[in-house]
């Protein structure tokens, strides 16, 4: 490959999981192979009220736990939210930052997710900036122009590979059982890198660029095997061990 862009496998519970669901923690662990974990990274962002056992249940193994979101300021009166140093100070090490569905329902912006991934720098975290157009806007055939702006705007001047990962996820993949073709993903996934070596330089070729939306055990090698695509964001397939496993598999 040539790269050195090592795999992040990752998986996005959403607002699913009690206390019991900790044994998905478990299980992957119990059945991720050295020769795998070799080879990629491995990344479960349960909720927030999941984090501190999630951590304690993959203590001393391959998987690294995440956030779904933070707030951008460290501290103070800002009641329910969560702030990077918060997650940090669980064992956090991931956190997603500007999901589609903190932008649709929590009317996120870029410059929001800007400041959000800055935060999650400022404690040591790496951030995973998402970025995707809606089925809307691939019809009018302004998906590019979309993530491009998405891109310029959402990540941090001197961004690195160690506390930025981008995930490219069309809106209208996620969670339908959709995807675009490999070709499409593609055609993305390289106008994205162009735009981030624009943005950071030469460290975008170290960056990795993930997929999200409707992956699957069934799909994963396929959508995996395409140029410029360094991983998946996986979510309603991380939920259940053995289909997790199976798209880290596909590497
Ligand atoms: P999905 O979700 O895999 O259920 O489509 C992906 C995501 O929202 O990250």
């Amino acid at each position: 490959t040539g790269h050195g862009r090592r795999p992040l496998v990752a998986g996005n519970w959403k607002m699913n999981g009690l206390r019991k669901s900790v044994s998905v923690v478990e299980s992957v662990r119990a059945r991720l192979t050295p020769d795998l974990t070799d080879r990629i990274d491995v990344l479960i962002c349960p909720p927030s009220t999941l984090i501190a056992s999630c951590v304690a249940a993959a203590y001393g193994s391959p998987i690294a736990i995440g956030g779904q979101n933070l707030h951008a300021k460290a501290s103070g009166a800002f009641t329910g939210s969560i702030s990077a140093e918060m997650l940090s100070d669980l064992g956090a090490r991931y956190v997603i930052v500007g999901h589609s569905e903190r932008r649709a329902y929590h009317h996120e912006t870029d410059d929001g997710v800007h400041a959000k991934a800055l935060a999650a720098r400022r404690a040591g975290l790496c951030g995973i900036i998402c970025v995707g157009e809606t089925q809307e806007e691939r019809e009018e055939g302004r998906t590019l122009d979309i993530v491009r702006a998405q891109l310029a705007i959402g990540v941090p001047k001197g961004a690195t590979a160690t506390d930025t990962v981008i995930a490219y996820e069309p809106v209208w993949a996620i969670g339908t059982g959709l995807t675009p073709t490999p070709a499409d993903i593609a055609e993305v996934h390289a106008s994205l890198r162009e735009m981030l070596t624009s943005l950071i330089g030469p460290e975008a070729a170290r960056v990795r660029i993930l997929y999200g939306g409707s992956v699957k055990p069934g799909n994963a090698r396929e959508l995996m095997s395409v140029e410029n695509v360094d991983g998946a964001l996986v979510g309603g397939a991380s939920l259940v061990a053995e289909d997790f496993l199976g798209i880290a598999q596909a590497y």
